[in-house]
Order: structure tokens, then C-alpha cells, then sequence
């Protein structure tokens, strides 16, 4: 139940993408088709690497289907090289933000820019390029293990695929596998547990290296050694990365650099987990109700420092 695939091979919004081995740029048609959108700007700018960050100013969109706003006025900055994660309550209008950064959806005012630079001012593809996306369904070929690391990067080595392996916390448990890098997976393969699949989500993730990182956290409970296995190879992920995170988990929301909570398609808090805990706002409450037992020792210990 979790996701990775390189957005150019997506073809229809992060939550119904589906790809093929073949995908890239093929697919970016097959997209703007599929959506039928008679005109999605295509700029000429090539996209090389972010410098400053990301900012969505005034950002409002709706569906096209549907006549309310499902964000109002969005204003976010996140600087280069950090990490926002983003909470509240499901159909808050998270994913529907994160949706804009590859252009599934332009927004329908204010815009998105990646140093200053309006997202609608690039080539569609080098911008899908240089984002990874990992979400909550990992998808795995009918392929080998390798090749399903592989995916979406046609010029890895084998030593690149173990380097990645080693680096999400997969490598070990991969030796175990019957054939090890060979073994099948997919429907037709070997069944691997979600943190299994996670973790070559990742794998597939470091391998690409995009520069900006969108993580859609998985909800589902792991077991503790799985839970942090995954942890780990997320915080190896992110870093030096520029990262946006929806987040399910404590312990994310926390080393994130900026939290922003979104309520009925609002940012209505804005600030570091001890900031929005001493607020004792919406963000308070939703610690108390959403991460319950770890909220209650992180408000004791915010309470002994503060
Ligand atoms: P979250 O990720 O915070 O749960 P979403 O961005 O998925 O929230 O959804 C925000 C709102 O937009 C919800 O009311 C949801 O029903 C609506 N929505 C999401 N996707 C679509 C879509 N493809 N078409 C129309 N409405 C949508
Ligand atoms: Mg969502």
C-alpha cells in the first residue's frame, strides 16, 4: 500500500497513476489526453536545479467537476534542501496540493514557483523529472526484484540497485528472497509485507535522486521493527532533499522543518512542532487525537523545556 513511481510515468493524478516499463514520454501524452485538457501550458524552460525553493503563492484551485474551492489561498515557502509536512484531517486538500507540483492540476489562482520561476514556465517533462514521488501504494512489476528498483532509471548498474538496496534498509532482507535481486515479483511473484514494499519504494526513490521529494506516508500500521526500518530509509531519503510530506506519524510531523495544517483546503497553522504545541491550537488537539500515546510524551517533554 505504498507507491513509488517517477511522476513522468504517471498518467492520471498521483492517487490513479499507472505505468508501464516503457512509460516516459509517451506517457506525458497519454496524460494530458486521458485528462482532456485542450490546453496545458508546456513551457520551454528546462528545469536544472533548485536553488532557492519551492512557494506556492495565493494558491486557490477547484476541481473541474465540482463548483467549491478545495484550496483557498495557500501560501507556503519551503526553502531548499527542507522538509514541510503537511497534516489535518482527510479531505483537508492535501494531496490535492501536492497533485499541483508535478501539474496534474494547474491551480485555478495564484501560482507555484521553483526559484521564482511560475511551474507553467517549464518543460512539463524536465519538471516531472525532478520530482519523486513516493505514495501510499507501492505498484511492483510482474519483474524482478532489481528491475523493480530499476524502474524508471533504464542506465542503473547493479552496483547502483545495491547501493539503493543498502541505503533503504532492503538489501538484507532481499538476500533472503529465494533469488535474491532475481526474484519475481508482482502478482505473478513473491508476496512481500508493506514494509517490504516500502522500503523498495524507497529503493527506487534514491536511485532516481530527484531533487524534490513528495512522501505520501503510509497509514497502515507496521510492526515496530518494520516501523522503523522504514523510518529510517524515509529520513535517509530526505535528506539534503527537498521534501514535502504528508504525514500520518508522529515521529515525521516532528523533524519536519515546517508543519502546515490544513483545514477545509486552509493552511490555518504554520510553524515547528514545539511552536504549534505551545499554540495549544488545532495542531495540539490533533496530537492528542491522532497520535495519541507519542503526543502525550512530546507534551510532557515540550512542557519540561518550555
Ligand atoms: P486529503 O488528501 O487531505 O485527504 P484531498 O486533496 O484528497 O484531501 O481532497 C480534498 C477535497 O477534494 C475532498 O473534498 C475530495 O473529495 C475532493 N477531491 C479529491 N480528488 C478529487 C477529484 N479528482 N475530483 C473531484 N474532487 C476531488
Ligand atoms: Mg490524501
Amino acid at each position: 500500500l505504498f507507491r513509488l513511481l517517477p511522476v513522468v510515468g504517471q498518467l492520471n493524478g498521483a492517487r490513479n497513476g499507472f505505468a508501464n516499463a516503457s512509460a516516459s514520454v509517451e506517457s506525458v501524452s497519454d496524460f494530458l489526453r486521458r485528462d482532456n485538457k485542450p490546453f496545458m501550458k508546456n513551457g520551454s524552460l528546462l528545469y536544472s536545479k533548485l536553488e532557492k525553493g519551492i512557494r506556492f503563492e495565493n494558491v486557490s484551485f477547484g476541481y473541474p467537476s465540482r463548483s467549491s474551492l478545495v484550496l483557498k489561498n495557500v501560501d507556503l515557502w519551503v526553502p531548499r534542501g527542507t522538509t514541510l509536512a503537511l497534516v489535518g484531517a482527510s479531505g483537508a486538500g492535501k494531496s490535492t496540493l501536492v497533485d499541483l507540483l508535478p501539474r496534474f492540476y494547474d491551480p485555478t489562482e495564484g501560482r507555484i514557483t521553483l526559484d521564482d520561476q511560475d511551474l507553467r514556465e517549464f518543460n512539463l517533462r524536465s519538471l516531472r523529472q525532478s520530482m519523486g514521488i513516493v505514495s501510499q501504494d507501492t505498484f511492483l512489476f510482474n519483474d524482478s526484484v532489481r528491475n523493480n528498483i530499476a524502474y524508471g532509471k533504464a542506465d542503473a548498474t547493479d552496483e547502483d540497485v545495491i547501493e539503493a538496496a543498502k541505503r533503504s534498509n532492503a538489501h538484507e532482507f532481499i538476500l533472503q528472497l529465494p533469488q535474491g535481486f532475481d526474484t519475481p515479483l508482482g502478482d505473478r511473484g513473491i508476496l512481500l509485507s508493506g514494509g517490504q514494499r516500502q522500503r523498495l519504494a524507497i529503493a527506487r526513490a534514491l536511485l532516481r535522486n530527484p531533487e524534490i521529494l513528495v512522501l505520501d506516508e503510509a497509514t497502515s500500521a507496521l510492526d515496530t521493527v518494520s516501523e522503523r526500518l522504514v523510518q529510517q530509509a524515509i529520513d535517509e531519503l530526505s535528506r539534503d532533499r527537498t521534501t514535502i510530506v504528508i504525514a500520518h506519524r508522529l515521529s515525521t510531523v516532528q523533524k519536519a522543518d515546517q508543519i502546515a495544517v490544513m483545514d477545509k483546503g486552509s493552511v490555518v497553522e504554520l510553524g515547528s512542532h514545539e511552536e504549534l504545541l505551545k499554540q495549544g491550537g488545532y495542531y495540539a488537539r490533533l496530537c492528542l487525537m491522532q497520535f495519541s500515546e507519542d503526543t502525550q510524551e512530546a507534551l510532557k517533554l515540550s512542557k519540561h523545556t518550555a
